[in-house]
């Protein structure tokens, strides 16, 4: 089957020649066709499997008809992340090279007056994040029901995030005379009940197993010791020992803490190493996401804010530094190579006490995964063991001279501070420029909230948090890590801390 089996446009066709592609993908075979005569869809599919031109590909063909009128967008596309909104963005400008369409991107953590202004315009195409978009209609500058096309993407993820309820509404908002298009990786009951409120008599394209891992990609199961000097150093280890097949990695960590530690670890080690995580400011996001693209970082350190829909082409490795705690996120994380037909390695190192996670992991993906140089067998009691934290009584640990002073100098200001104090805040002068510039940012970035805050009064007060809805919205399932997750209380003080103490 070729792209012109498929009912596409001359416009369309064109630029996805110019992309290169010559085959549709299965996702794409399944669901262009019927996406081109309005009916809903229900597509199933991971990230990397082609998902997002099956929508952007139909959506421009029938745009051609039709012109968009001021603050009345034609089309909807919602996506979980910044991130994943913006290059939805990119596949839109990439197709639709042959196309005057007007693309508004509305996301959090940048200013509203652009944005708006592009609404005034007119946007065939609006891409958005569920929060801006709905501060946006709550500031009126908005109206949904020129829909015609109504896109959700990444669903699952959307439901991690706690997003449903805002998807919801946003849903009741649109005509219900409108297309909808429907994608998730995974069904979960909550998903399945999403979609039999929202979608006409779906048409069903399911591309592999949910959850299912791609079977281009070689998994291995990499002992070490429990301690997060041994875990640095099986890392280390394995990376000298993929250097020939090793293009570039995204190493992926479970929590903020871990992404920074390690991140400066690698680069105290001479790596060339960027990191990635959701309390980093959307410029700085964006930039380091670019230069591990263009191949000016070859690591990548992670939280699974990067897991999911990022679309970096060309990932020969990913590493898991640590186990995921939810088996799904495994499924997400080595996506990230092996995509679009590629092959890729995926290595993740595993410690005792993380047996019962990757038991779960072997379960969902139907598979047993190989050890890379033998089982945890051979590892000792004592590397088994979680190392008890430093501190008063804890004994110093004897050995690995230099390579421990390395890590532990790294560490000693932090670990006075709790393991809970995912964001550090305070600069030390241990933390590389680029480290201390982010947190000075942050803290800028805050402080601007904050007065911006006091400034305009209790309304509002989400939409400085870039996209981040209140907590109490947000009944997500789990939360390892959110993007922008409120730090503290935020700005949700409780009436009984305002109360001045007498003395
Ligand atoms: P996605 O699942 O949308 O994130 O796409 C994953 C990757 O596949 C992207 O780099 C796309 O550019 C690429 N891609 C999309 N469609 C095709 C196709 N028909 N043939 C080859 N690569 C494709």
């Amino acid at each position: 089957m070729t792209f012109s089996d498929l009912g596409l446009s001359p416009k369309v066709l064109s630029a996805v020649t110019d992309a290169g592609y010559t085959q549709p993908t299965p996702i794409q075979a399944g669901a262009i066709p019927h996406a081109l005569l309005g009916k809903d869809i229900l597509g199933i599919a991971q990230t990397g499997t082609g998902k997002t031109a099956s929508f952007v590909l139909p959506m421009l063909t029938r745009l051609e008809k039709g012109r968009a009128r001021a603050r009345m967008p034609r089309t909807l596309i919602l996506e979980p992340t910044r991130e994943l909104a913006a290059q939805v963005e990119e596949n839109f400008i990439r197709y639709g090279k042959n196309h005057k369409l007007n693309i508004a991107l509305l996301i959090g953590g940048v200013s509203f007056d652009e944005q708006d202004k592009k609404l005034e315009r007119g946007a065939d195409v609006l891409i958005a994040t569920p929060g801006r978009l709905l501060d946006h209609r709550e500031r009126g500058k908005l109206l949904l029901n020129g829909v015609e096309i109504l896109v959700i993407d990444e669903a699952d993820r959307m439901l991690d995030m706690g997003f449903i309820p805002d998807i919801e509404r946003i849903c009741e908002m649109i005509p219900f005379t409108r297309q909808t298009l429907f994608f998730s990786a995974t069904m979960p009951p909550e998903i399945t009940k999403l979609t039999e409120k929202f979608l006409h008599a779906p048409v069903r394209v399911e591309v592999s197993k949910a959850a299912s891992a791609a079977t281009n990609i070689i998994q291995r199961l990499v002992k070490s010791g429990a301690k997060p000097w041994d875990k640095r150093e099986t890392l280390r280890n394995l990376i000298k020992a993929e250097d020939a097949d090793l293009k570039n990695a995204i190493i992926f960590c479970n929590r903020k803490v871990e992404v920074s530690e390690l991140f400066r670890s690698l680069l105290k080690h001479d790596f060339d190493a960027g990191a990635l995580h959701g309390d980093m400011d959307q410029r700085a996001r964006m930039q380091m996401l670019a230069n591990f693209r263009d191949g000016k970082l070859r690591y990548l350190v992670a939280s699974d804010v990067a897991a999911r829909g990022l679309d970096i082409p060309d990932v020969s490795h990913v590493f898991n530094y640590d186990v995921p705690i939810h088996a799904e996120d495994y499924v997400h994380r080595i996506g990230r190579t092996g995509r679009a037909g590629r092959s890729g390695k995926s290595f993740t190192i595993t410690t005792r006490s993380d047996t019962k996670y990757v038991d779960a992991i072997e379960r969902l993906i139907g598979t047993k995964i190989e050890w890379h140089d033998g089982d945890l067998s051979t590892v000792t009691e004592s590397e088994g063991e979680e190392a008890p934290r430093r501190g008063r009584g804890a004994p110093r640990r004897a050995g690995r001279k230099d390579e421990d002073r390395k890590d532990r100098g790294e560490r000693s200001k932090k670990d006075r501070h709790s393991k809970r104090d995912e964001t550090p805040e305070t600069v030390s002068d241990e933390q590389p420029v680029a480290e201390v510039a982010d947190i000075a940012e942050r803290r800028a970035r805050k402080d601007a909230i904050r007065s911006e805050n006091e400034r305009k009064g209790p309304s509002n007060r989400h939409e400085q948090r870039g996209d981040a809805r209140p907590q109490r919205d947000r009944p997500g399932r789990h939360r390892q890590e959110e993007d922008d997750a409120t730090v503290g209380f935020g700005d949700d003080m409780p009436a009984f801390m305002r109360i001045v103490a007498k003395v």
